[in-house]
């Protein structure tokens, strides 16, 4: 493990083609016409890496509670509340939290859900944390669900910004990302 690692630091940087090169392409997955990318093999070897990263992004000096979107973000969003001293919440699929719930219904880049988020108002300002930015739809589910939680979305970060499908690294100032295609 730590030459694996010493090959992807040069002189104390963390080079990004090199994490980059971990991502996988598997073509027609879940469904014909899509890319799917695969980051599992990039965290298998560089969690703490792409953590590191992505927490550096974002101002923490205003953040309560990290929201980790089911599931990836469960693993990324849950890492940068513990790096970070903040707390954590899930973004669950529908059905999966005990009530009183907020819900909201998406459209993904491959089919259709519902999200579900623990009604709160004791948290406020909170950073949204995905693997992957798509066309949007989950991001905006959630951002709706904060809005009937009354949270202030500071930031929404995400390893991968597949711009090619959406445009809302033009519209928000505040959405950060790792890799961008
Ligand atoms: P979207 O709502 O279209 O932005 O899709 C984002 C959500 O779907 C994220 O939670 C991703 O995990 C997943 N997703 C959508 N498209 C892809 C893709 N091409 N590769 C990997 N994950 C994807």
């Amino acid at each position: 493990m730590t030459q694996i690692l010493q090959i992807y630091y040069t002189k104390g940087t963390i080079v990004k083609e090199k994490l980059e090169s971990l991502i996988t392409n598997i073509p027609d997955f879940p469904k014909k016409g899509v890319m799917f990318k695969d980051i599992n093999p990039l965290l298998e070897v560089h969690l703490k890496e792409v953590v590191e990263l992505m927490s550096k992004q974002i101002d923490w000096s205003n953040i309560d509670a990290v929201i980790g979107i089911e599931s990836r973000g469960f693993i990324l969003g849950a890492a940068m509340a513990v790096q970070n001293n903040v707390g954590f919440i899930p973004i669950r699929k529908k059905g999966k939290l005990p009530p009183p719930v907020v819900s909201q219904a998406y459209t993904l880049e491959y089919g259709e859900d519902i999200l579900e988020m623990a009604l709160n108002d004791t948290v406020k300002r909170v950073v949204l944390v995905d693997d992957v930015l798509a066309t949007g739809g989950t991001y905006n589910a959630a951002r709706e669900l904060c809005l009937k939680n009354n949270y202030d979305v500071k930031a929404f970060s995400v390893v991968i910004d597949l711009q090619f499908l959406n445009q809302l690294h033009k519209e928000i100032p505040n959405l950060y990302s790792i890799f961008n295609y």
